[in-house]
């Protein structure tokens, strides 16, 4: 486990740094009165994280609040788990995702669908948070610490339930996903998150929203920190305004997603000459065409057979 002050106070943990699984799930933790975790991940890693930093006396058992940006099963999984056993603290949640961890139900069921049958096997399980220990957060809501202010800033498009935190002490916000993925071969290039049900206008908002507060460095879940803050908003927006262009030409092309997936990788290798996509891009790129298609076809169906928002994409569930 590799613990890291990436800012004031601001310290990165990557529990699974020394593990040979890693899915990249970055925690932060913010060293004050009281201390905060920002985004558990999964059981599996939570534990870990738990475990370790006991051995590391990093104060893990002080933390007052643990803020998963969305509870898709590799950001918020683990909040049950370490609500339990940290029974003092609390989980700060968007008001859709509240309820889903109080009774994951639904929660583990569309886990099931994205990563199969035994999950658990890789995150662990996903224990419910005991509903005393959730924390419903409204839009704007000001957390005061000793040192720093965090406002709680609602980041739709990704999932209905994400939210993305603004730190008055560094001027950073955890992102989550709201700002896109940085893949390890396209330096300062964030994907879009568009696992389905992706939401592209509501994405599209907000990064407005989160570029406004003129944040001096992001904190991302799942590549860490990065100071360029201006920069990567700016072209996130662009790929997610450009790569919706190209999915929407070539849906209403009738082309097939294999050869969407080869307009986008012409576009990546104008910039990068030689790059590929990550592999692991076609799920996220899914919410996309899902996106388009629903939108196109959600008029002309009965009520009752409407897409169900309850299914994500890569990272899980959007129930309801
Ligand atoms: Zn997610």
């Amino acid at each position: 486990m590799q613990i890291t002050e990436v800012a004031q106070d601001t310290y990165l943990i990557d529990p699974a740094s020394d593990s040979e699984f890693s899915l990249g799930e970055i925690a932060y933790l913010l060293a004050d009165n009281p201390p905060v975790l920002i985004e558990p991940g999964s059981t599996t890693t939570a534990s870990r994280l738990l475990s370790r930093s006991r051995e590391l006396s990093i104060n893990l058992d002080k933390v007052e609040y643990i803020i998963p940006t969305h509870i898709h099963v590799d950001h918020g999984g683990g909040s049950g788990f370490l609500a339990q056993k940290l029974p003092h603290t609390k989980v700060v949640l968007h008001p859709q995702g509240a309820k889903h961890m109080a009774e994951p139900a639904k929660l583990i069921h569309n886990t099931r669908l994205v990563f199969g049958e035994d999950f658990e096997a890789t995150f662990g399980p996903i224990l419910p948070v005991p509903s005393d220990q959730i924390h419903v957060v409204h839009d704007s809501e000001v957390i005061h610490l000793e040192k720093r202010q965090l406002k709680v800033v609602f980041s739709p498009g990704h999932a209905s339930h994400h939210i993305a935190i603004f730190d008055s002490l560094t001027r950073g916000i955890f992102c989550g996903e709201a700002l896109g993925i940085i893949p390890d071969n396209l330096p300062d290039f964030p994907l879009p998150a568009a696992v389905p049900p992706f939401e592209l206008q509501l994405y599209l908002e907000t990064i407005d929203r989160l570029a406004h507060l003129h944040p001096s460095l992001l904190f991302y879940s799942h590549c860490g920190p990065r100071s360029n803050a201006q920069k990567l908003i700016q072209q996130v927006k662009e790929n997610t305004v450009v790569f919706g262009h190209i999915v929407q030409k070539a849906l209403e092309a009738g082309e097939s997603d294999q050869k969407i997936w080869e307009h986008l990788t012409d576009h990546i290798k104008e910039r990068f000459p030689g790059a590929e996509l990550p592999a692991q891009y076609q799920l996220a790129l899914s919410g996309y065409t899902s996106y388009f298609l629903k939108k196109q076809i959600y008029h002309s169906i009965p009520k009752d057979e409407k897409l169900d928002d309850g299914v994500s994409g890569t990272n899980a569930p959007e129930p309801n």
